[in-house]
């Protein structure tokens, strides 16, 4: 879903990282709020101060995202869910997970800590604008929190919105599944009505260019409707995965005839005969089958190339790990959050030490789309 991520700051432990296409939301945002919000309801200020209100604005409505999305984290971890780290992206924010939720109540209390936590925030500015008009605080500064306090509840209010991703719809989910204990059917049902809505944004998007209500918002609410029916049809995919693989161990669709590379060869022969004949990201280096690490480009870059003729793989290899490598008992599930956590699309299968066999996510799709077409109806 994203591009490139940029860290920003660790909050409790949680990475906070900004994805590139942030960068067109915080100019919008900023343009749209200097340009031509706070002029509309504020009149009579200077060009320099609106552009204020707006710098601050945006600022403001993205630590609102950020704590929000950083509640949700905290229940998350609370329940022991393995967390990826908070983003914000074109969209807004996102907690991601690198699982799903155990319960129907760990699912519920995740979901609806976001937009408690926004409708907190939201009633304790609308506080703050109150004691700032009492104590005659400047016209922007009241201005901005103004802005603020309504946009959180506005963000409470969205979000609270029954279409699946959205809070709203998987606090619908947690009830449905806690009503029938069918997780399967309880995404379902959540995820077409996230789709349903999703396709009511587009239109009323659609409809807003056409009737000439606005040209930017028309295409942002069509734009946002289509991130949320892919986002609902690609959760709704991935429990089907997940339980489709459940159960199953990985050296049930691992390839045992691995390329390996001997430590004995020089960077230049690894270069030309394996990484740019088999276009591999990593390769295991071994001694037989005794594995001695895993070599990648990135450690290749790090010798000047006039020395790759004289240095061995051997030299230079560094030990596999966690990230790259399983044992071959290994639940299919675990090796797909692995994946999915990492970027890692092959993982080495190691038993105590020696190299068994390679698995890839192509290798695993391909698994899952036979066992899904046999068994799921
Ligand atoms: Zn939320």
């Amino acid at each position: 879903m994203f591009g490139k991520r940029i860290p920003l700051f660790k909050l409790f432990g949680f990475s906070v990282n900004v994805d590139v296409s942030w960068f067109i939301l915080a100019a919008l945002i900023i343009w749209t709020l200097s340009d031509s919000f706070f002029p509309s309801y504020f009149e009579g200020f200077s060009k320099v101060a609106y552009l204020w209100m707006g710098i601050t604005g945006a600022l403001g409505l993205f630590a609102s995202i950020i704590f929000h999305e950083f509640c949700h984290s905290l229940v998350a971890r609370r329940y022991g869910l393995p967390m990826k780290g908070i983003t914000l992206f074109i969209f807004g924010g996102v907690a991601e997970m690198a699982d799903e939720p155990e319960s129907p109540k760990a699912e519920f209390l995740m979901a609806i800590a976001g937009p408690i936590s926004s409708v907190v925030l939201a009633t304790g500015l609308l506080f703050l604008h109150v004691v700032g008009k009492r104590a005659v605080w400047s016209e922007p500064v009241k201005g901005v929190l103004w802005y603020l306090w309504f946009i959180n509840y506005l963000l409470a209010g969205f979000n609270l919105l029954p279409a699946f991703p959205l809070d709203g719809g998987r606090v619908l989910r947690s009830i449905l599944w806690a009503v029938r204990g069918d997780l399967r059917w309880a995404t379902k049902i959540a995820s077409q009505l996230g789709s349903g809505f999703g396709l009511f944004l587009i239109i009323m998007g659609i409809l807003c260019v056409v009737m000439g209500y606005g040209f930017v918002g028309g295409v942002w609410l069509a734009l946002i409707g289509m991130f949320i029916r892919n986002a609902s049809a690609m959760s709704y995919k991935q429990l089907l995965a997940r339980r489709t693989l459940d159960g199953d161990e990985i050296d049930r669709f691992m390839k045992t005839d691995v390329v390996t590379v001997s430590p004995s060869i020089s960077i230049e022969e690894l270069v030309s005969d394996y990484f740019y004949r088999l276009h591999l990201g990593t390769f295991p280096v071994c001694d037989g089958d005794l594995l001695l690490g895993c070599i990648s480009p990135e450690q290749i870059k790090q010798v000047p190339r006039e020395q790759w003729d004289d240095i061995t793989i051997g030299d230079i290899v560094k030990p596999c790990s966690a990230e790259n490598t399983i044992s071959p008992d290994t639940d299919a599930v675990k090796a797909l959050s692995i994946m999915n956590r990492t970027g890692n699309s092959r993982l080495m299968v190691v038993d105590a030490g020696r190299l068994v066999g390679v698995v890839t996510l192509k290798d695993m799709l391909k698994f899952l789309d036979l066992k899904m077409n046999l068994e799921v109806k």
